[in-house]
C-alpha cells in the first residue's frame, strides 16, 4: 500500500525517471568495502554537474560535495548517504541486475546515493537556505567500517558540521512512512572468540588429558546466564555463539575447541558490562573444568543513538514530507547494526528509516531477491530538502 503524500518537493516528482535511470546504473555496477571506485567516480561527477564543491578520495572512495545556502551564514550539517554493494549473487533476473556474478547491492545503497543525489540536484537549483549542507558518501558500511575510516581521516575537522544525518530504506515499512525515534535505533556489533585450552588425550583415557570439548560445553551455557542473569530485564542485549569447533576425529579428545559468536546492545554500559563478564566467565568456568581459555574480544559497530534535539527536527521535517500520522515516532530498535554509529558518536544528530514497501516480493535487506522501490525515492528526496530547510531555516 502507498500513503498519499500531504507534499512531495515538485522537483522530486519531476525529476523522477531521471532518478531512477541512477538508481539503475547504480544497482547493475555494485561495488564492495573500499572498492567503490566506478561508483564513486559516478556520484562525484553527479555532484559536479549540479556545480557543487567536490572532495574525493577519503577513506579511499568517500565523496564529500559542499553547498552553502544563500540565504547568508548559518550552522553546518552533514547529510550522509553510503555507497558500498554485498557479496551476495543477485536472483532478481532485472534488466538492471547486477552485472558483476557475486556482487549486490542488496541493502538499498543504490536507493540512498540516488536520493542524496536528487536532494543535491534540487537543493543546488535553489539553495534557499541559511548555512552550509555538506553531502557525504561513505565506503564500506556494510562491514569494514568506512564511516569509522572518514571519522579517524578527519570528515568533521575538514568539514565541521555542527549535525549529522542518517537515512535507510526499511522494508516491511509502507512506502510514503518514516519511522525514528531519539535513543538508540541499531545496536552495537561486537564479536568475539575463545580458545579453550585443554590437553589432548586418548578418548577412552580422559583422566590423562583436560578436554576442552566438554569445557567449550560448559562455557557455552554458562555464557547465556549472562544476558538473563546480568542484564536488566527492562532492557535487551544478545549474546549469540554461532561457531564451535574443535577436534579432528572420533577417538581423539583435541587440544583446544574454539567458539566465536557476537554481541547486540543497545546501552554502552551494558556492553562494556557484557564485556567484562563475559571474560570473566569464560576463564572462570575453564577453571573449573582445568582447562586455560584466551578470549578476544573486538568491538566493531557502536549503538547508534539519535539526539534529541535533532531527532525533534528529522521528525519535523518528515512531518511536511509524509504527514505526521505517516510517522512511527516510536519504532521497535534493530539489533542489527550500523556503520553510521560512528558519526553520530562525534556529532549530534539522527538516522531515520524510510518505508520501502512489503517484504514478500521485494524481499529483506541482504536477501539475493531484495531490490530497492524506487517509488521512495521522491519520499527520500523531499525528505533531505526538508530536512536542511527546518535546521537550516534563515
Ligand atoms: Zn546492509
Ligand atoms: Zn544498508
Amino acid at each position: 500500500m502507498t500513503v498519499n503524500a500531504p507534499a512531495l518537493h515538485p522537483r522530486a516528482t519531476e525529476l523522477v525517471d531521471e532518478f531512477t535511470a541512477w538508481r539503475h546504473h547504480l544497482h547493475a555496477h555494485p561495488e564492495t568495502a573500499f572498492e567503490e571506485n566506478l561508483t564513486s567516480a559516478f556520484v562525484a561527477e553527479k555532484l559536479k554537474s549540479f556545480g557543487l564543491e567536490v572532495a574525493t578520495g577519503m577513506a579511499k572512495t568517500g565523496v564529500i560535495a559542499t553547498l552553502k545556502g544563500n540565504k547568508g551564514d548559518g550552522k553546518r550539517i552533514g547529510l550522509r548517504a553510503d555507497m558500498d554493494a554485498l557479496d551476495i549473487h543477485e536472483t532478481t533476473n532485472l534488466p538492471y541486475a547486477s552485472k558483476y556474478p557475486g556482487k549486490m547491492h542488496a541493502c538499498g545503497h543504490d536507493g540512498h546515493m540516488t536520493m542524496l543525489l536528487g536532494a543535491a540536484k534540487i537543493l543546488a537549483e535553489n539553495p534557499d537556505f541559511a548555512g552550509t549542507v555538506d553531502f557525504i558518501f561513505q565506503p564500506a558500511e556494510e562491514n569494514e567500517g568506512g564511516g569509522r575510516e572518514m571519522v579517524n581521516e578527519g570528515l568533521f575537522d575538514q568539514y565541521p558540521c555542527d549535525a549529522v544525518y542518517g537515512m535507510h530504506n526499511w522494508p516491511g515499512h509502507d512506502v510514503g512512512t518514516m519511522a525514528m525515534k531519539p535513543g538508540p535505533m541499531m545496536a552495537s556489533y561486537d564479536v568475539f572468540e575463545i580458545v579453550v585450552e585443554g590437553k589432548g588425550s586418548h578418548a577412552a583415557m580422559p583422566h590423562l588429558g583436560r578436554d576442552p570439548i566438554t569445557t567449550a560445553g560448559q562455557v557455552l551455557l554458562a555464557l547465556q546466564a549472562i544476558v538473563s542473569r546480568n542484564v536488566n530485564p527492562q532492557q535487551s542485549a544478545v549474546i549469540s555463539p554461532t561457531q564451535i569447533f574443535g577436534g579432528d576425529t572420533w577417538n581423539v579428545i583435541p587440544d583446544t575447541a574454539t567458539i566465536r559468536g557476537t554481541v547486540r546492545t543497545f546501552d554502552p554500559a551494558i556492553q562494556d558490562m557484557i564485556e567484562e563478564r563475559l571474560k570473566t566467565v569464560v576463564h572462570s568456568t575453564a577453571a573449573a573444568f582445568d582447562c586455560k581459555a584466551k578470549v578476544s574480544y573486538q568491538r566493531r559497530y557502536p549503538a547508534t543513538i539519535n539526539t534529541e534535539a535533532e531527532t525533534g527536527i528529522a521528525q519535523a521535517a518528515a512531518t511536511k514530507v509524509v504527514g505526521a500520522q505517516n510517522i512511527d515516532t516510536d519504532p521497535e530498535s534493530s539489533m542489527a547494526s550500523e556503520d553510521f554509529a560512528f558519526m553520530l558518536n562525534e556529532k549530534p544528530g539522527s538516522y531515520v528509516w524510510l518505508g520501502n514497501g512489503p517484504t514478500d516480493g521485494n524481499c529483506m535487506l541482504h536477501n539475493a531477491a531484495y531490490n530497492f522501490n524506487d517509488d521512495a525515492t521522491p519520499y527520500g528526496v523531499t525528505y533531505w530538502v526538508a530536512l536542511v530547510h527546518e535546521h537550516l531555516s534563515a
